[in-house]
């Protein structure tokens, strides 16, 4: 926090720049007498300006327009007065200034004064951040609706235009499953995307319902990636590893679900048909580890600090669909179950993803 003095006389300038230099970033201005508008000082920024009634006869014009140009955030002004003078400032003085200290100044006194003021300023600059966040987040929802209807209106395109082609007369049966097919398709990738926005709009407004229940994690990782085998509809290798014995843990069954479906389907979707994805579950005595590695196209180094992003997609994606919400999912429910999720990889080698859930905080009993 930093001080800005307006004081006219010379030995209480020195005190005050003395005492309060200790605690504060302090800077003194010169005689503002002397120096008139021309002082270098008025551009500075500040968190509290201390004048005397001198200084402040001078500049008061000048408060009220730093006052101004900070509003809503509060900027405060003390003045420092003789008891006797008090009663001389006039009303729009007052309206200047936000706390007086009389003269002769007190140490103790000032230093409370000081304090008390510059926490009202810490607070409406907090309130201020606050709101600028808001702000933020709903430029980021109205981003995010806008993205994800110009996602939709790609497949819906494809679909109305097939089904229009369908209604063709005398259409050859091998061309008409062909549409069918792209139709097929594209209902697909809708689905996908609208369960996304689904997810992610649930999760943002309230977290996903939290009931941990014993899970035999072993069996229920086997099983999701049969699912997610025929989903992807895909008979590659997936080669699932339980490092030590897994038994059952207290685990949220959703979340759990969610993670894996995500990072798997990223890690077949990203690397050559032939190439094999692993999945690693080592239980530890506060927490699960979950690794999906791949050997597909790796992401750029540049790419991975922005991953999690809504809508962020790496540079080498090239013709491969997606929507770049998979991960931005993942490791919210990831965080909000007190988890963490760490990404190596090395492009055109492989890309490993790491997911740390604590058994504890709501995981575990
Ligand atoms: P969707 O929302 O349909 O999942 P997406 O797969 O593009 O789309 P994310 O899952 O969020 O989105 O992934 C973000 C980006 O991270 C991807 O676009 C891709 O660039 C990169 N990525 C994620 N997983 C891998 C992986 N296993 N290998 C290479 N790149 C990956
Ligand atoms: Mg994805």
């Amino acid at each position: 926090m930093r001080i800005l003095i307006f004081v006219e006389q010379t030995e209480n300038r020195r005190l005050l720049a003395d005492w309060l230099g200790r605690y504060y970033e302090v800077v003194v201005g010169e005689s503002v007498v002397q120096a008139g508008k021309a002082l270098p000082l008025l551009n500075e920024s500040f968190d509290l300006c201390v004048l005397d009634g001198a200084a402040l006869h001078h500049l008061w014009e000048w408060v009220q327009a730093r006052k101004h140009a900070e509003q809503p955030v509060f900027l405060p002004v003390l003045l420092i007065t003789l008891q006797a003078d008090v009663k001389l400032l006039t009303r729009h003085l007052w309206q200047t200034v936000d706390e007086l200290i009389g003269k002769p100044i007190e140490k103790l006194e000032l230093r409370a004064r000081v304090e008390m003021l510059l926490r009202s300023r810490r607070l409406s600059l907090q309130l201020q951040a606050a709101l600028e966040q808001e702000r933020e987040l709903k430029q980021l929802k109205s981003h995010f609706v806008s993205m994800v209807s110009h996602e939709f209106r790609n497949p819906l395109n494809v679909i109305a235009g097939f089904a229009r082609l369908l209604e063709q007369p005398d259409l050859p049966s091998e061309r008409r499953a062909d549409f069918f097919q792209r139709i097929q398709a594209a209902v697909n990738s809708m689905t996908a995307l609208l369960n996304d926005v689904l997810e992610f709009g649930k999760v943002e407004a309230n977290g996903l319902a939290t009931n941990s229940v014993p899970l035999a994690i072993a069996p229920f990782c086997r099983e999701l990636i049969e699912e997610i085998k025929v989903g992807n509809n895909t008979d590659r290798t997936i080669e699932f590893n339980c490092e030590n014995e897994c038994f059952t843990v207290h685990v949220n069954e959703a979340v759990l679900r969610q993670i894996l479906t995500n990072l798997l389907s990223n890690a077949i979707k990203y690397s050559p048909p032939c190439s094999t994805v692993w999945l690693r579950l080592q239980c530890q005595a506060e927490a699960v580890v979950v690794q999906v590695q791949d050997e597909g196209i790796g992401i750029p180094l540049a790419d991975q600090v922005r991953l999690f992003e809504s809508f962020y997609r790496a540079s080498n994606v090239g013709k491969i669909p997606g929507t770049g919400l998979g991960l931005a999912i993942v490791k919210q429910v990831v965080e909000q179950a007190g988890g963490a999720i760490a990404v190596s990889s090395q492009v055109n080698v492989g890309t490993t993803f790491t997911v740390t859930l604590p058994l504890s905080n709501g995981l575990n009993e």
